[in-house]
């Protein structure tokens, strides 16, 4: 723990030297430019950095313990900016990723893409490849679906994501997309994790649906950690008692993530919710909430769609919740 001081009395010093000698911990102090410096080594359960935080005097606690460095905020300050094509996330604009589930066939994802690039979207999202629960489920155009992808991100001019949920497709895919998503099932897969750094390619990262925050970012640091800054965070729900809604979005994860990590985190309500209908107030909470963006699931014909049609908006849906949503960026002094 580094304990930042400035301009503290002699008596403000000693009484946190004290605080930090009462909890056993090898404590040195180091002054300079007006601020005194303490580092505090030992046992983390030892101390309260947020204790310490309060004491008069302090300036911030920066704890050396956290096991995730890289991806944290002490180890960066400012917000980290990741460009994905001509898409930009964790800058002052609010950017939405929208598309259907999966990549069904041209058509499908040609509408979708011209519908949703006129609305506001800045990205076009579309499964090639997709992690099904059940192995009878439609598992994805897979190759065709990115040749698909491809053909109508360079047709309509938007940048496009698709799932990554395996290491062996990492290389075709980053030929593909603009942008690697790791989805929820995936989140502890290291061995992909690996790969995706690797790859140089943007990543969206989502929360293990039975992930705490801490291994979320763990997750993120092994991305870090294999030299690929480029990660954006997205919170998609929690698995918890409750059966009304597919997922419990856990919009706590957005002020906490921010305060956490420089990394820019986005909200997914689709999968959060699994109903449509609440689509657009739960993004309207994510925006309130500080979220850097949205990915939101559109198909042309929801009830025909072969995934997620439940929680998928039409055109017409999306069109007016990105109508509300600007409403709310203007008075929140942001842009879509
Ligand atoms: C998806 O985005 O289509 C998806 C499968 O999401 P998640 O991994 O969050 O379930
Ligand atoms: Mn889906």
């Amino acid at each position: 723990m580094i304990i930042v001081m400035t301009d503290p009395t002699t008596e403000q010093i000693d009484r946190v030297l004290g605080k930090i000698r009462q909890h056993d911990l090898d404590v040195h102090c180091l002054k300079s430019y007006g601020k005194t410096i303490i580092t505090a080594i030992g046992d983390s359960a030892g101390y309260n950095a947020e204790f310490y935080e309060r004491m008069p005097g302090v300036e911030k606690v920066v704890s050396i313990l956290t096991p995730f460095k890289l991806v944290s905020r002490e180890f960066r300050q400012e917000n980290t900016v990741v460009k994905a094509g001509s898409a930009v996330f964790g800058d002052n604009a609010i950017s939405i990723i929208a598309g259907p589930c999966a990549v069904e066939g041209y058509e499908q994802l040609l509408e979708t893409a011209i519908a949703v690039k006129k609305a506001g979207a800045c990205m076009l999202r579309g499964g090639a490849y997709k992690p099904r629960t059940s192995p009878y489920s439609f598992q994805g155009l897979e190759q065709e679906g990115l040749t698909i992808l491809k053909a109508v991100s360079e047709e309509v001019g938007i940048p496009v994501i698709s799932e990554v949920t395996d290491p062996r497709t990492v290389e075709i895919m980053s030929q593909h997309v603009d942008m690697l998503q790791i989805g929820t099932r995936n989140m502890q897969n290291f061995v992909l994790l690996k790969e995706v750094a690797r790859s140089g390619r943007p990543v969206l990262l989502k929360r293990g649906a039975s992930a705490t925050m801490e291994e979320w970012l763990m997750a993120a640091e092994y991305i870090m950690a294999g030299g690929n800054e480029n990660i954006v965070l997205c919170e998609r729900g929690i698995r918890t008692f409750e059966t009304y809604t597919r997922n419990t979005l856990d919009l706590n994860a957005v002020p906490l993530i921010k305060q956490l990590s420089h990394l820019p985190i986005i909200v997914d309500p689709s999968h959060g919710t699994g109903n449509w209908r609440l689509v657009n107030p739960m993004s309207k909470a994510s925006l309130g909430a500080g979220a850097d963006g949205l990915i939101i699931e559109v198909h042309p014909c929801p009830e025909e769609a072969v995934s997620d049609g439940k929680q998928s908006l039409t055109p017409c849906n999306f069109e007016q919740l990105i109508k509300e949503l600007q409403l709310m960026a203007n008075a929140m002094g942001r842009v879509i």
